[in-house]
């Protein structure tokens, strides 16, 4: 494949093997957060588009499924070196639509080829089981088979990897599957149609549509050849979706919102939690599920903790991705940057404090200074709700039964991070944390051999992993008579 990333825009939908238009022939603008500009154009498909893929999914699924596991592992492998071999355009592809730095895409890209790599070596160890019999003349196996159709959506902060974290799973098992990647970064996952074709899988057993979110996820949640509905995005879409899928009673995974505790113990070592703390509410400009929403600082060390983090803010460069050492890419649209400037106007209007930038970058695009506030307090807008932005909010707290307590108080439950040096209090805050992930000492914690999800209203079930591959399979008991 040729080393441009402009081979990889395309701008059409991928259905049974062929890229095609709507049916309608409409189109959905495509920016740069950088600059504002257009840079291309997808297809508006809506319900009829997304039956046809559908059917192509259930077609190619009656095949698919009888291929062994060794032969989906070959193509997912040839899969995996296809996307390591175009790293760069990729990477740069995902730059252009999606604003973060190019080393942040490119160690996107690099993650998308672990998955579909992992994936690819779990397919050979779906193993079943054999139960022993309470009857003398009956025998009982339990085998795991593909659960067949697959509809997957996806958020605009993921572009390649949340792609990746299903379609490896579900080709992995041998299901279909139907894919929606997000409107505003729908090119990295066209990318996927491309891949996936030169790799050898065959037509209809990967999908791409764009456009209309409600028409796509009403059909995909509505009909009955689709088993499964995987989803990555907001807790609100989320709930949408598993109202809609509950009456054709589908099988599903949801990958949430958070709202990320991030916990600093008088004894926890400052300099290595003020990088934990930078690396996870700054990456992606704080645009990630995962990113520290709340950040907790123990009284004895509150000062010395909020100056150096301050301080570490404003070293982060801010810039075009494409600019060389460029550390905060631009937000994701003008929403978000109203959105950000709405947090730090309530978190202020009640008594919070800037100590680091606080506004709007003043030129083209969608940037916002990366912000630090501190007398944060449990009133302010951001202590329940995900910010999705650079900023920084710091509240100060005593002990460690109010700092757990706190950390809990919400209704999202997927990563939480807490830093000491205490190794009692390690075990301890870990096993009373109400969370799915938990980074101790770590502010990044996310890899492919890692279950990765939430408690509470953060999700239903894991990606990555050994558990990620569960998820995309059925059970089956069989009992032998007569023997
Ligand atoms: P979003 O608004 O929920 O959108 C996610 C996807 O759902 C997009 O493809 C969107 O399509 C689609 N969608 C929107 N409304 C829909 C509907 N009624 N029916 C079917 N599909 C619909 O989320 P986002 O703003 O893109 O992403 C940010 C959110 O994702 C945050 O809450 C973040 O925490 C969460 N997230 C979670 C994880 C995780 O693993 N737990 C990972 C990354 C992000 P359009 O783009 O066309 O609107």
């Amino acid at each position: 494949m040729s080393t441009s990333w402009a081979q990889f825009k395309r701008e059409e939908i991928f259905i049974d093997g062929t890229w095609r238009k709507a049916d309608s022939g409409r189109m959905i603008d495509v920016f740069d957060p950088a600059s504002g500009e257009v840079i291309g154009q997808v297809p508006e498909a809506g319900a009829d588009e997304t039956r046809a893929a559908i059917e192509a999914a259930a077609r190619a699924f009656e095949t698919y499924r009888k291929t062994t596991a060794e032969e989906r592992a070959a193509m997912l492998r040839k899969l995996a070196s296809l996307i390591e071999d175009n790293k760069e355009p990729l990477a740069q592809l995902l730059t252009k639509e999606q604003g973060k730095s190019l080393t942040e895409s490119r160690g996107e890209v690099a993650m998308s080829a672990k998955y579909i790599l992992w994936f690819a070596e779990e397919a050979r160890r779906v193993y079943g089981d054999t139960i022993p019999s309470p009857w003398a003349d009956r025998r009982l196996m339990v085998t795991k088979e593909a659960v067949g159709v697959v509809g997957a959506i996806t958020p605009w902060n993921f572009p390649s990897s949340m792609l990746a974290r299903k379609i490896g799973p579900a080709l992995a098992t041998g299901c279909t599957i139907v894919c929606k990647p997000a409107t505003q970064t729908p090119f990295s996952g066209l990318a996927w149609g491309l891949l996936c074709a030169e790799a050898g899988f065959p037509a209809g057993t990967v999908n791409i549509l764009t456009g209309s979110a409600s028409k796509i996820g009403g059909e995909l949640t509505s009909h009955p050849d689709v088993a499964k509905i995987t989803f990555t995005g907001s807790t609100e879409v989320g709930r949408i979706l598993l109202a809609q899928a509950a009456t054709t009673v589908k099988k599903v995974s949801m990958e949430l919102g958070g709202n990320a505790p991030f916990l600093v113990f008088d004894d926890a070592d400052i300099d290595r939690a003020v990088a934990g703390a930078i690396a996870s509410k700054f990456r992606n400009s704080g645009q990630t599920c995962v990113c520290s929403n709340r950040i907790y600082v123990q009284a004895g060390i509150h000062d010395a903790f909020v100056e150096k983090l301050a301080i570490a803010a404003a070293g982060l460069k801010l810039g075009s991705g494409f600019e060389d050492g460029v550390e905060q890419g631009p937000l994701i649209d003008e929403k978000a940057i109203e959105g950000v400037g709405s947090f730090v106007e309530d978190a202020v209007s009640k008594g919070g404090k800037i100590v680091q930038g606080g506004k709007r970058v003043q030129r083209d695009g969608f940037f916002y200074e990366p912000t630090v506030i501190v007398n944060a307090s449990s009133d302010m807008r951001f202590a329940r709700e995900e910010i999705f932005g650079p900023v920084a909010p710091v509240f100060r707290f005593e002990t460690e039964e109010e700092a757990i307590a706190l950390a809990n108080d919400t209704e999202y439950g997927l990563a939480c991070y807490f830093y000491t040096r205490d190794l009692g209090r390690a075990f301890r805050v870990s096993e009373e944390l109400r969370y799915g992930i938990v980074g101790v000492n770590e502010g990044v914690v996310t890899t492919e051999v890692a279950p990765f999800g939430g408690f509470k209203q953060s999700g239903v079930g894991r990606e990555g992993s050994k558990y990620g591959l569960d998820d995309y399979l059925e059970t089956k008991y069989v009992c032998i008579g007569g023997i």
